[in-house]
């Protein structure tokens, strides 16, 4: 992979797809990482005369302009860790977009309008993304690859561009396949992998590739009800994968010939509804009652986890093991953290979420040894796929 120290920047425009998800609540940012790890690159190019071009997405508008997922409060925050102003279009590819871009002298920055306003980015149609996509090249002569976090993604901006484009690989991409590369050749063992969080489509099918590849296989968060159900308990209101039952019935039984050790909760707390003051209590995985869900694991599966990852040598964790944003349902993401943090591991923690609880509870970012921006693309890294946004870089 090309780094920018390839491109001549100079006077140049450069579109930088960054990865910019960060967690909202109302227009307030709760946890602005992801922003701080895009800073060195932008900097960096900014700092060489470059006219930088900012794009990135922000939850899930689904090609529609939808103004509470706005990149606007981002633009606000991105210039305070630049210490520069941050230019904000209005919209994508718009006359916004157009005049911005045009307008910018050496050595400025600005930031386009959420990429996820237009159908185009993430069109399964390839005419339809290129067309997008060519919108977005003409704004800028170079491409900088940057967004780890999507890389995983065939989108316009993190696929196409980069064919339309000379283009290079940001300094935060270079870095974290640099980690994963890591886990993927000849990881220390016992390699342990921990589950967790709510997009479980998602993630039920990195489980098939992963198990090929770890010596243990801990679940919990949203995940884990599918798994419970799966194997005839009863999960009340708990979140699940109804449709993905059969397929989790395979992992069980490929886990268990592979000779996979699987971790499942033992216990839950169970609440009367998704709420932060829901009433709750700790119950046995095998009797969830059916007007509760299971909100967090309960203090038995804290402790089973935290022998788990005890003696590990390698642990990846994606996705918190409970509802963070409730502090009465984040003691299990705290023990996973905490057990991480004390095992004698090479420790990574991939996930806006997962990345975002390890602040949020106050502990110690140093523990770990690294901290993935990415939690899909770096467990798809993981099973071994392609991920298109590398692909692109690497022609
Ligand atoms: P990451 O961003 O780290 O990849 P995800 O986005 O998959 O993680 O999941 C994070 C979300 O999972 C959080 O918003 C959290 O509330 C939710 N979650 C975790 N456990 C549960 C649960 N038992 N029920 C519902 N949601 C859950
Ligand atoms: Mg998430």
């Amino acid at each position: 992979m090309r780094t920018i120290d390839s491109l001549d920047v100079k006077g140049r425009r450069v579109l930088v797809r960054a990865d910019l998800n960060v967690p909202l609540d109302g227009d307030t940012i709760t946890d602005d990482g992801r922003i701080r790890a895009s800073v060195p690159t932008i900097t960096a190019l900014a700092g060489r005369g470059a006219r930088v071009i900012v794009c990135a997405h922000l939850g899930r508008p689904k090609g529609k302009v939808a103004p509470e997922f706005s990149l606007a409060p981002v633009a606000a925050r991105l210039g305070e860790l630049l210490g520069r102003p941050v230019k904000f279009a209005s919209d994508v590819v718009g006359d916004s977009a157009r005049s911005t871009a045009e307008g910018l002298a050496d050595g400025e920055v600005a930031l386009l309008e959420n990429l996820r306003f237009e159908p185009g980015e993430e069109s399964k149609d390839d005419e339809v993304r290129g067309a997008f996509a060519g919108e977005l090249a003409e704004l800028a002569e170079l491409y900088v690859g940057d967004g780890f976090g999507a890389v995983h993604r065939k989108h316009a901006s993190v696929y196409d561009v980069p064919k339309l484009l000379p283009h290079a690989a940001g300094g935060l991409i270079v870095a974290e396949v640099e980690v994963l590369k890591k886990l993927t050749e000849e990881p220390a063992r016992p390699y342990v992998v921990v589950l967790g969080g709510a997009k479980v489509s998602d993630k039920l099918g990195v489980i098939a590739n992963l198990l090929g590849k770890v010596d243990r296989l801990v679940i919990g968060g949203g995940m884990a009800y599918t798994f419970l159900k799966a194997q005839g308990y009863e999960v009340g209101n708990s979140l699940l994968q109804e449709d993905q039952l059969d397929q989790v019935r395979g992992f069980i039984a490929e886990a268990d010939k592979r000779g996979v050790e699987l971790v499942l909760p033992v216990d839950v707390l169970a609440a009367t509804g998704f709420a932060e003051d829901a009433e709750h209590e700790a119950v046995d995985a095998t009797a969830i009652p059916a007007d509760r869900e299971g909100l967090d694991i309960g203090p038995k599966s804290r402790e089973l986890f935290a022998g788990k990852l005890a003696d590990a040598a390698t642990v990846f964790w994606n996705g918190p093991m409970g509802v963070i944003e409730f502090d009465a349902f984040s003691g299990g993401t705290r023990a996973v953290a905490e057990s991480l943090i004390a095992a004698d591991a090479f420790s990574v923690v991939g996930g806006g979420d997962s990345a975002a609880a390890v602040r949020k509870l106050g502990l110690p970012e140093d523990g770990f040894s690294h901290i993935s921006t990415g939690g899909g693309a770096s467990l798809e890294y993981l099973e071994g796929k392609t991920l298109p946004g590398l692909a692109a870089l690497e022609d």
